[in-house]
């Protein structure tokens, strides 16, 4: 860590605005990375999930942006190393050879190690934005928290009746 990225965090707003960035920078990259993960996908309800996925995704980027105005700043992406590692290691698994049932039960895997960091941030800056007093930031917060939520528990609903029993024949 450079002088350039030296956090400055005095009050719960300087929290919740690095939070959101933090949110904002994965986000973005998410909408990148989530067409590669529909392509490399052979299952079609797979394929299908992460492309609905991509469009919520795309909208959760709009509400970042939203939560930004309210709180009368510009919204401004602050790096997330977390998600940059946990999409690089999703490449891993777009690139890999090998059985198509099982590239997609490993697809699944990466995929909800992500939906599993952005509900923790989600539910951290949720709190942050009650705290701050900021009530309509918190509500757009929530909603993307129940996405991703939801998307968490399709996956494994998508693991468990149908991907891992193709895989594991
Ligand atoms: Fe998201
Ligand atoms: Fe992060
Ligand atoms: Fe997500």
């Amino acid at each position: 860590m450079g002088l350039f990225t030296t956090k400055e965090l005095n009050s719960m707003e300087d929290l919740l605005c690095d939070q959101l960035g933090d949110l904002y920078d994965a986000e973005q990259r998410l909408t990148k990375a989530l067409p590669k993960m529909a392509k490399a996908a052979s299952d079609s309800k797979l394929k299908a999930g992460f492309e609905q996925h991509l469009k919520e995704t795309e909208g959760q980027v709009r509400r970042l942006e939203e939560a930004f105005k309210l709180l009368g700043k510009d919204a401004k992406a602050v790096t997330c190393n977390a998600i940059k590692g946990l999409i690089s290691e999703g490449e891993e698994v777009i690139n890999a050879s090998g059985d198509p049932d099982i590239k997609d039960a490993a697809l699944i895997a990466a995929a909800q190690r992500v939906e599993h960091y952005e509900i923790a941030g989600y539910g951290c800056a949720r709190n942050f934005a009650l705290r701050n007093g900021s009530k309509s930031v918190a509500a757009l917060l929530q909603e993307t928290l129940d996405e991703e939520k939801a998307t968490d528990q399709k996956l494994t609903e998508m693991a468990e009746s149908s991907i891992n029993p193709k895989a594991s024949h």
